[in-house]
């Protein structure tokens, strides 16, 4: 590639920098494989200055085709990346990588020595050492350079102690091929699978062509022509184009393409905030298998399409975490530590849009794709619901696109609920967390025209009471809580002491009876468990405070049932029958309330069985 020609000229790395690559290898140690990742933005860069010189008419490139080419050869043990660009001068090689980029080495090495948040791998992104990240891998590294300027070719040489030599040389055409001597200590970076998946991390989408060229022999048979190589970049990815200009399927192919997943997203949202933000980037909200799946997801962050690091807290809040997709941010100060990303402005700006972008997203398929948006809801809702929880920013702005599922499969929004309700239980919402255990209750309450709200997920309930708070008046009642007195009918109740007293014997201490007559004459009772004691005693459980929190029960008798009736008339005839039928009717409303313990069931079943015995 290059030939010597005499006239060597020595140097030494300066006093202050004396020590700059025992550092480096230590502390960029777990994070080694950026140093591909400098080195080939510094190529694509170069290329991207040259670009810029020939759109504003300083130079003619005649059509020039532009290119990276990384190139493994396992013999001679290096590692090269050569690039057309704008190479460079003696002079500015001398200034830009034997001066200047030290000299920002030792700057950022002082700066940080004394940075007290956490490890040095909290550093993310550009580091500002670039082109010297090749001493982590490498024990010399040669730059053979020539500038687009009529300037000679020169050749340049560093050992890791720091020892240069710069010397002129040949070089065909413009461009600059930085040729890295691997150590021994570091062969894992002459396996080219390992190459290969570090481009494939953080070059996936630069914008210049990089081609790959392992070293491996191309088996071409006769007659056949050699496959044209291809680069192993996207140079303009879908992010940077128009959303206007997207169609639906490119949006699921660079999904699947980027996050390896076979299933379609549920949707996606595409930024393109202009100034002063400038950013860009596609989310996506993945489709997962089932509630075990993990539901940590993937937010890429790229700088000018250089791939930096993944789910950066301090750009998309925790609780967005589960999405996937990438945001490309060129104003980011990448080179900062992690604590000056967290009081930074400009960085929360970018987070406060995100989050505004997602709950947007969320109104517009709500009201213009209800359909679908139905469809996608019980997927969605686990996420929206916690992130409303932990952001009232938020939920300030998705709560009218909030969907409660009904026990008859329909979806409301809270508004359209309370709206339909006003008429007979005017800002209560009734809900069941169990469709099957609860069916009893939740079909008296159907019967009446009442819909009922399903809450399966523990997180539900927990849920409603955080819109208790926010929602004026608006309360929430499950099925089994009270019975109000849309279910009560206008019969006479007529209350019957003897039975009163039998049942008393029956039921616990915190369980009281009480006789009304209501609409459904066929439950003969119906057990009743205050809301508020039963979520204080849910939470305890929760938070595994211990103990056995006292649930305050009532259990009323249904005088309009023929059961109850019958019930009354031999409490005062056959003391011994009623008292057995009390104990059953008991234990059924139980049935209908909660899951029964193994004992609870096994003297169900045998109550059941002398029971089928009399008759
Ligand atoms: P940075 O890229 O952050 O400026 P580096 O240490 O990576 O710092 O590089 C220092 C300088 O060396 C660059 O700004 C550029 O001027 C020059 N340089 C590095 N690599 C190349 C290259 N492949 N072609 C031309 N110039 C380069």
């Amino acid at each position: 590639m290059a030939t010597e020609n005499n006239d060597i000229k020595k140097g030494g790395i300066s006093v202050d920098t004396e020590h700059i690559f025992p550092i480096i290898k230590k502390w960029l140690y777990s994070e080694k494989d950026i140093f591909l990742r400098e080195i080939v933005s510094n190529a694509s860069d170069a290329i991207t200055k040259l670009k810029r010189l020939e759109s504003l008419g300083m130079r003619d490139g005649k059509g020039e085709t532009y290119k990276i080419t990384v190139t493994l050869d396992k013999d001679a043990e290096t590692l090269t990346v050569e690039d057309n660009g704008i190479g460079m001068t003696e002079e500015e090689l001398t200034k830009y990588i034997c001066s200047i980029a030290l000299s920002g080495a030792v700057d950022f090495i002082q700066k940080y020595e004394n940075e007290t948040d956490g490890s040095k791998n909290g550093i993310i992104g550009h580091f500002g050492l670039g082109f010297y990240s090749a001493f982590m891998v490498s024990e010399r590294v040669e730059v053979i350079t020539r500038s687009y300027t009529d300037a000679p070719a020169v050749h340049w040489i560093c050992d890791e102690s720091g020892e240069y030599e710069t010397s002129s040389c040949e070089k065909e055409g413009h461009g600059t091929a930085v040729i890295m001597h691997i150590s021994d200590s570091e062969r894992e970076y002459l396996s080219a699978s390992k190459i290969r998946s570090m481009l494939e991390k953080y070059c996936s989408f630069m914008p210049v062509e990089i081609y790959f060229d392992d070293g491996s022999e191309q088996d071409t048979k006769e007659g056949e022509e050699a496959k044209e190589p291809t680069p192993i970049n996207d140079v303009r990815p879908l992010w940077l184009k128009n959303p206007s200009e997207c169609e639906d399927e490119e949006y699921k192919d660079f999904y699947s393409k980027v996050f390896s997943d076979f299933r379609d997203p549920l949707f996606h949202i595409h930024i393109n905030a202009d100034y002063p933000l400038n950013f860009k980037g596609i989310l996506y909200f993945p489709k997962l298998a089932n509630e075990y799946e993990s539901i940590e997801g993937q937010v890429k962050l790229y700088y000018n399409q250089v791939y930096v690091a993944d789910n950066i807290k301090e750009v998309i809040p925790e609780y967005l975490l589960m999405l996937k997709g990438v945001l490309d941010c060129p104003e980011l100060p990448l080179n900062v530590s992690r604590s000056y990303l967290q009081t930074n402005t400009y960085v929360s700006k970018v987070s406060a849009h995100i989050v505004k972008k997602v709950a947007d997203k969320l109104c517009s398929l709500c009201n213009t794709d209800r359909e679908n948006y139905e469809k996608i809801w019980d997927d969605i809702a686990p996420f929206v619901e916690y992130a409303c929880m932990k952001d009232k920013k938020f939920y300030d702005r998705v709560k009218n696109a909030l969907l409660i599922p009904m026990t008859d499969g329909a979806k409301k929004t809270y508004s359209e609920y309370l709206d339909d309700a006003k008429e007979k239980h005017e800002n209560t919402v009734y809900y069941a967390t169990d469709r099957a255990l609860q069916a009893q209750y939740i079909s008296m309450f159907e019967s009446e025209g009442i819909k009922v709200a399903l809450f399966e997920r523990p997180i539900d309930t927990q849920f409603a009471t955080m819109l208790e708070q926010y929602m004026e008046n608006v309360k929430f009642m499950r099925v089994d809580s009270e019975i109000g007195d849309i279910l009560k009918g206008d019969g006479e109740v007529g209350e019957n002491e003897d039975l009163k007293k039998i049942f008393a014997d029956i039921l616990g201490e915190r369980t009281t009876v009480k006789f009304d007559a209501l609409k459904d004459t066929s439950v003969p009772a119906v057990l009743n468990v205050s809301e508020q004691s039963r979520r204080m005693e849910e939470m305890m459980r929760l938070y595994n405070m211990g103990g056995d929190f006292p649930v305050e029960s009532t259990l009323v008798l249904n005088t309009a049932s023929p059961l109850t009736k019958k019930m009354c008339d031999l409490a005062s005839t056959d003391t011994e029958k009623a008292k057995e039928m009390a104990s059953y009717v008991y234990k059924l409303s139980l049935l209908s309330q909660k899951k029964f313990s193994a004992e609870e069931m096994q003297s169900f079943m045998q109550d059941s069985f002398n029971i089928l015995m009399k008759l």
